[in-house]
């Protein structure tokens, strides 16, 4: 393959060497006409700092700079970005569009409410069309990550136990789930109870009763877990949670596979955090902002966070349901309205899709199951039954050529490709977990495999070339432990 035909970049800025430092003294980005009013002196001493060692720039020199790095950044409207668990789909422009209507762009949330109802509005319907998703009856949008929605939804399930008056101190948490949720028990006082993994790749209803006492608050549950594999048991498992004075809190991460099929509300999920950012297509990754709003059953509506947004006569505005007003809410979450802005691209896109939010999950399953079956030959699938939106393989078949999970990714890169999630489930060795969501369209999945097939092939035919990639990026393979632990923050190279 050629620089040419690596999407995004082109070979003229391959071969081009690192070149920082582009400024030269005097030069400037702006041209002012001579000052007529006469010059005035800073009276205050030290407020102008003179170490900064700024450089000296030309507007086209910083548009050029920015521009370039630009072009060797990767994100998802570059190539194909299956990172499993994270939902990389492609963010419609219309999106932000919408996000940056004026009205919206420059409400200010301090604005008293009867001239904030279009941004009311968005909030409301926002908080009625997750209800509708989920099956569950009411939604708050304050949590600004997945991360945030689950302590949010652990503090819920502290608070029904508080006021029932039981003081219990452990939480259920299986083998499969994210490391946020035994961290977001843990922040509660919780100390989490693992549930191993079934045979099938699903937790078992023996196992959960196995574990299930009278000190558990609950259980958290991800479903679709991260193998992919909808959790059968849950009813069952919920069923049985409830009847031990448990709680069921789900990890909606993985939405995007069921959208429109089932409704955690129905299968018995007390509060679950959805990612509005994953499912609901809005710019993530690399820590910007997110939202991870949650659904809650009957039985937490008096928790929930406030103050909420209430309808009365057509017109929207906010009710204190704290202690002080005599309501049991855990508080606020989160300052003023939850990430506005996240919310209203999530909005934008659940207007736009309307009922084929279900669609979406449908070609997002199928997308998957493809890759599946067509690498099935090549890669070693743990758990080879059909799986929903994302599907997990491991490098059992190349580590006896020395081949690893980290090769593989790796290589991808060069493939103009962003490699899979690697190493996670915990539970899997050598996972590769691939999601490619249902943005991508025949000829990529078909690129993508391709990809995956070529490296399969390296691995006995030239197992140096992966250990070397990528070969066709700026920077090669990176020392992923020193750049965390002594990382170098500056352009000196
Ligand atoms: C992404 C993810 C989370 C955490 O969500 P953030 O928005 O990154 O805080 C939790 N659980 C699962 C399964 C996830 O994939």
């Amino acid at each position: 393959m050629s620089n040419q035909s690596w999407p995004g970049v082109s070979s003229l800025v391959l071969n081009e060497p690192l070149l920082w430092e582009k400024g030269r003294p005097g030069r400037v980005g702006v041209s002012l006409p001579e000052s007529d009013v006469p010059a005035a002196p800073y009276e205050a001493e030290g407020m102008v700092r003179t170490d900064l060692n700024l450089p000296d720039l030309a507007e086209l020199d910083v548009v050029r700079h920015y521009t370039r790095l630009s072009t060797w950044n990767f994100g998802v409207d570059t190539g194909m970005y299956p990172l499993g668990s994270c939902t990389m789909k492609y963010n419609p422009k219309i999106n932000e569009k919408i996000a940056a209507l004026p009205g919206f762009a420059g409400a200010h949330p301090l604005f008293p409410s009867e001239y904030s109802q279009g941004a009311l509005r968005v909030l409301y319907e926002t908080e009625q069309m997750l209800c509708a998703v989920t099956g569950l009856e009411a939604c708050s949008l304050q949590p600004s990550a997945g991360a945030h929605g689950e302590l949010t939804g652990i503090m819920l399930i502290q608070a029904w136990h508080r006021a029932q008056g039981n003081t219990r101190t452990k939480m259920l948490i299986p083998d499969t789930a994210h490391g946020t949720n035994p961290a977001s028990a843990a922040l509660c006082g919780f100390s989490s109870v693992k549930v191993p993994l079934g045979p099938d790749g699903i937790l078992t209803v023996e196992d959960v009763a196995a574990l299930m006492d009278d000190d558990c608050a609950g259980i958290m549950i991800t479903n679709p877990n991260t193998l992919g594999l909808f959790e059968s048991n849950i009813k069952e498992i919920a069923e049985l949670v409830h009847a031990r004075g448990g709680l069921v809190y789900g990890d909606g991460a993985n939405l995007n596979a069921i959208m429109g099929y089932a409704h955690m509300g129905h299968i018995g999920i007390d509060v679950m955090h959805m990612n509005l950012h994953k499912t609901f297509s809005t710019p993530h990754g690399g820590g910007g902002p997110g939202s991870g709003a949650i659904c809650v059953s009957k039985t937490l509506v008096p928790f929930l966070p406030g103050p909420r947004l209430v309808e009365t006569d057509g017109k929207l505005d906010w009710v204190d349901n704290s202690v002080d007003a005599g309501g049991q809410s855990i508080g606020r979450m989160h300052p003023f309205w939850g990430q506005f802005g996240v919310v209203l691209r999530a909005w934008a896109y659940m207007k736009t899709l309307g009922p084929d939010l279900k669609r979406a999950s449908e070609l997002a399953v199928l997308n998957a199951n493809y890759i599946k079956f067509s690498l099935k030959d090549l890669y070693d699938l743990p758990f080879p039954q059909p799986s929903l939106h994302e599907c997990v393989f491991t490098d059992k078949k190349q580590e006896e050529f020395g081949v690893s999970t980290m090769d593989i990714a790796k290589r991808l890169i060069d493939c103009g490709i962003h490699p899979p999630t690697i190493y996670f489930p915990l539970v899997v060795h050598g996972a590769i977990m691939i999601e490619p969501t249902e943005s991508e369209n025949l000829e990529d999945l078909d690129a993508f495999i391709e990809a995956m097939r070529s490296i399969a092939e390296l691995a006995e035919t030239d197992a140096d070339l992966l250990h070397a990639s990528p070969t066709r990026t700026k920077v090669g393979r990176v020392d992923e432990v020193g750049a965390a632990r002594k990382p170098v923050l500056t352009g000196d190279m």
